[in-house]
C-alpha cells in the first residue's frame, strides 16, 4: 500500500516538473512514506532519520519530509524533536505537497495531517516504473476498527474510488504492457461505488485486458460474499488466491479483537470458496501474543493453520500501538512467549508450505515469466496464480510477461522447479480493450 501511494506523491510531484533520482546526495527533496502499524515499523524510519542528519548537515537546504501514517500519528514529536524534518504530511493530504516543499525551500515548516472522508486521489495518475506488476489503490481507510489496529486512526475513513476511474487505469496499465495488476484497500470487499460492489469492480477490470492477471488484497472475512467467489471463478485472469487473515484460532481472542467473525464462519467461507473456485488457495495474516493469549488459544491458532493449509502466511508478534482499543488492554504475554508462539507458527507454515508445494510435483502450473532466476542466467523465473515461484531452464523464445506452462519436478518451501512445456499466452494476443 506504501509503494502504491508512493507512486501517487510521485505522480503529483512529477505534475510540477519534479523528477526522481536514485543519487540521495543530488536530491533537493527527501520524502520518507511511513508505517506505523508495528513498533519496529517506526522505530526504522527513526534510524533513517538518523542518517539522513548527515546529508542534512553537509547540504542544509535540503528538504526532509515524512509521508504516511507516521505523519498523522506522531506530528509534533517529529517536528520539534527531530530538527532535520521540514514538513510532516499525512495519506489524506498529497495534493498540498507541492505547496509544502515550496515553503519548506523558504525556510518554514510545514503540516499537513487532517484525514479526509471524500480524497480518493482519483484524478492522479501515479507514477511507475516500467515493468510487469502495478498496484491499483481502490479504497482508503478503513472502518473495521480491529483493536490492536492503528489503520483506522491514521488513514480514516473508508472510502472508494469510482470505478470509472479504476477502468481508465487499467487501460493505461494495458498500453504500458503491465501484465500483473493488483487491487489494494485495507478491506476491499467493502468497496462500494453507487450500485457496484468490489465484485463487480474486480469483474470489470479483468475483462479490460484479458492477458493482465488481477490480483486483490485484502479481504475481510466478514463481507466476504458469494458474489465474489462466483465472479473469481468464472474469470480465468482473476488469481484463484485469497489472502484472508485470520489473525488468531481462538473464538475468544477474535472477539476481543473485535474481528466480527468466529473460526466456525471464517473455515465456512474456506469450505465455500474452495466449492466454488477450482484450485483456490489461500494465504494470511496471524498475530501471536494478543493480550490475555494462553497456551490454548495459541494451539487453536496452529490448529486452525492445519485445517486450511495456508499456501503463504504473514505472521507478526503483537505490538501495543497508542489510541486503539487494545493498548488499554494489559499485555501480559511476555516478549519471550510472543516470540516463542511466533516462531512455533512460523515452523509449523514451513512444514504446511512445504507439503503443499510436494503436492504440486507432477502438475502442470500456469506462470508469469518475471526474468532470469536470481542465481543463474540459465533458468528463468516465474510466479504462479498463487503468487510461488516457479524456476525453469531458459529458452531463446520466451521472454519477460509471457504466460508459461511448467511442469513441476522439484520443490522446497519456498519454491517451485520445472520443466517448460510451453507458452499458453503470447503476449497482448488476446488483448480485448
Ligand atoms: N487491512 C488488512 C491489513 C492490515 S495490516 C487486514 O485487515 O487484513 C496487516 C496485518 O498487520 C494485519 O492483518 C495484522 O495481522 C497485522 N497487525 C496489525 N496491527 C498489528 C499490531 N498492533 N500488532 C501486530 N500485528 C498487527
Ligand atoms: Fe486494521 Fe482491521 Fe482495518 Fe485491517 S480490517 S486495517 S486489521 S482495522
Amino acid at each position: 500500500m506504501n509503494v502504491a501511494d508512493t507512486e501517487l506523491v510521485m505522480g503529483i510531484l512529477k505534475n510540477k516538473g519534479y523528477e526522481v533520482t536514485d543519487n540521495i546526495k543530488a536530491a533537493n527533496v527527501i520524502l520518507l512514506n511511513t508505517c506505523s502499524i508495528r513498533e519496529n515499523a517506526e522505530q526504522r524510519i527513526y534510524g533513517r532519520l538518523g542518517n539522513l542528519k548527515k546529508i542534512k548537515d553537509r547540504k542544509p537546504e535540503t528538504v526532509i519530509g515524512i509521508l504516511g501514517c507516521m505523519a498523522e500519528r506522531l506530528r509534533k514529536d517529529l517536528i520539534e524533536d527531530k530538527k532535520i524534518v521540514d514538513l510532516v504530511v499525512g495519506p489524506d493530504e498529497y495534493r498540498r505537497l507541492p505547496e509544502f516543499i515550496d515553503s519548506a525551500f523558504s525556510g518554514e515548516k510545514g503540516i499537513g495531517v487532517k484525514l479526509s472522508r471524500t480524497e480518493t486521489y482519483d484524478d492522479i495518475i501515479p507514477y511507475r516504473e516500467e515493468g510487469l506488476s502495478a498496484w491499483i489503490s481502490v479504497m482508503r481507510g478503513c472502518d473495521k476498527f480491529c483493536t490492536y489496529c492503528v489503520v483506522p486512526f491514521t488513514r480514516g475513513r473508508e472510502r472508494s474510488r469510482s470505478l470509472e476511474s479504476i477502468k481508465k487505469e487499467m487501460v493505461i496499465l494495458s498500453e504500458k504492457g503491465f501484465r500483473e495488476v493488483t487491487l489494494l484497500g485495507q478491506n476491499v470487499n467493502s468497496y462500494l461505488d453507487g450500485g457496484n460492489d468490489f465484485a463487480d469492480l474486480l469483474a470489470a477490470c479483468a475483462e479490460v485486458d484479458r492477458s493482465i492477471r488481477i490480483r486483490f488484497t485484502t479481504s475481510h472475512p466478514q463481507d466476504l460474499s458469494e458474489k465474489l467467489l462466483y465472479t473469481i471463478a468464472e474469470h480465468q485472469n482473476i488469481c484463484k488466491y485469497i489472502h484472508l487473515p485470520v489473525q488468531s484460532g481462538s473464538d475468544r481472542i477474535l472477539e476481543l479483537m473485535n474481528r466480527t467473525y468466529t473460526i466456525e464462519h471464517y473455515l465456512d467461507i474456506i469450505n465455500k470458496a474452495r466449492a466454488i473456485i477450482k484450485g483456490v488457495s489461500f494465504s494470511t495474516d496471524i498475530i501471536s501474543g494478543f493480550p490475555s493469549e494462553t497456551y490454548e488459544d495459541h494451539i487453536m491458532t496452529l490448529d486452525v493453520m492445519q485445517k486450511v493449509k495456508y499456501d503463504g502466511a504473514y505472521m507478526f508478534k503483537y505490538s501495543p500501538r497508542e489510541g486503539t482499543k487494545a493498548f488499554r488492554m494489559e499485555d501480559d504475554v511476555t516478549e519471550e512467549t510472543k516470540s516463542k508462539r511466533l516462531n512455533e507458527i512460523i515452523d509449523l507454515q514451513q512444514t504446511i508450505s512445504y507439503e503443499l508445494n510436494q503436492n504440486l510435483i507432477g502438475t502442470e502450473e500456469i506462470a508469469l515469466v518475471e526474468g532470469f532466476s536470481k542465481k543463474s542466467d540459465e533458468f528463468l523465473a516465474g510466479r504462479t496464480d498463487t503468487n510461488k515461484v516457479v524456476i525453469f531452464p531458459a529458452s531463446d523464445d520466451i521472454n519477460t510477461g509471457d504466460y508459461v506452462k511448467v511442469k513441476i519436478n522439484r520443490a522446497t518451501s519456498a519454491t517451485l522447479f520445472g520443466d517448460l512445456l510451453e507458452v499458453v499466452l503470447p503476449y497482448k494476443v488476446l488483448t480485448t480493450i
